[in-house]
């Protein structure tokens, strides 16, 4: 089978390899759609990701699939059925899945490979993680479910209230995630800063009411505490992994205010704090990372609902051959998220 092989920094090659078959617990999925992600944007430019992978490696990790085979073991699934299958399964043994804290969990299993024509899933995830698709449901739209599992992990970890006025900062697709999830709470005014004018007007469709080029904003924070009455916003999401952005969200806050740092940034970045700002107007900084059964399931439901339009996310469908030009129009923010169909 064709599947794509990352061996090093901005080297992914499209090679044949065995097609996979599923050992004792295991099941392989037909890939009919894999979205491309930000992430394996990061990892494909910086050659490797320190948690997840070792080249060289199958990469991505954002699927939906018709089931090809089936390993002993596995009940309740059969050959043909349409399936989403997260990247990842807690392994309810450890001290933190005991605690329910799966984000937590010391021995979570990744599994990469979804840029190809099969894809073989551990037996982890079969268990906790693997969803049939409803019927009336678009394989591209049901592969963005893990994004969004971590993005309502991120939204049910920020505190949100009817009412609040929020600030997003960053226009990839968690950024504008996080404005469709949160529009869906009472009264919220949701605003967005970013640097392309296309993602910026997905966003105003997605919900926000003000959307702003970060590149027309001198101060971000001055902008945001002149919409708010010089108190700045209860909620700041930083989606975009730069330290430097890490301390723009802080300053955005009010007293009170809860910051949730998304965006993962390189290895050993620091970033520094005012301790006066932090303690005495008490705000809550807090790490948000990847996501748990539950928000894999609800993010299903909610792509399923069509309550949101997500499908808005998705620039372009384009064959498993033309991999390597999509991450070039990728890195030169042309597409926002491709699904790549075989
Ligand atoms: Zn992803
Ligand atoms: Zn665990």
């Amino acid at each position: 089978m064709l599947a794509a092989l990352l061996y090093g920094q901005e080297d992914l090659r499209l090679e044949n390899v065995p097609e996979p078959s599923p050992s004792a617990g295991e099941v392989v999925l037909k890939v009919t759609a894999a979205t491309t992600c930000g992430t394996d944007l990061k990892v494909w430019r910086r050659g490797g990701h320190a948690k997840m992978l070792q080249l060289p490696t199958l990469f991505g990790h954002e699927v939906a699939g018709e089931i090809a085979a089936i390993g002993s073991g596995v009940s309740g699934w059969q050959v043909g059925d349409r399936v989403v299958a997260n990247n990842s399964a807690p392994c309810m043994q450890c001290f933190f899945c005991e605690r329910q804290e799966y984000s937590l969990c010391t021995d979570l299993s990744f599994n990469n490979g979804t840029f190809a024509e099969y894809i073989k899933i551990p037996p982890a995830i079969v268990h906790h993680n693997l969803l049939p698709i409803p019927a009336h449901m678009p394989d591209d739209l049901a592969a963005m479910t893990e994004p969004l599992a971590c993005v309502l992990h991120g939204v049910a970890r920020s505190n949100l209230q009817a009412g609040d006025r929020v600030v997003v900062i960053g226009d990839g697709a968690i950024g504008l995630m996080f404005i469709a999830a949160m529009s869906l709470t009472k009264d919220v005014t949701l605003i967005l800063f970013g640097g392309n004018n296309q993602r910026l007007e997905i966003g105003r469709k997605l919900g926000a009411k003000y959307v702003f080029n970060y590149k027309d904003i001198p101060d971000i924070s001055a902008k945001v505490k002149q919409l708010t009455q010089g108190w700045g916003a209860d909620i700041v999401v930083e989606a975009t992994g730069v330290p430097a952005v890490w301390e723009q969200a802080i300053a955005c806050g009010r007293p009170g205010a809860t910051i949730n740092l998304f965006g993962g940034c390189p290895k050993n970045t620091t970033i520094s704090v005012d301790t006066g700002q932090l303690h005495y107007s008490e705000m809550t900084l807090k790490g948000v990372f990847h996501n748990t059964p539950i928000y894999v399931r609800n993010a299903l439901s909610l792509l399923a609902s069509g309550l949101l339009p997500f499908e808005l996310l998705i620039s372009d469908r384009r064959p498993l051959a033309d991999l390597e030009a999509v991450f070039q129009d990728m890195k030169n923010r042309r597409v926002i998220k491709v699904a790549m169909t075989n």
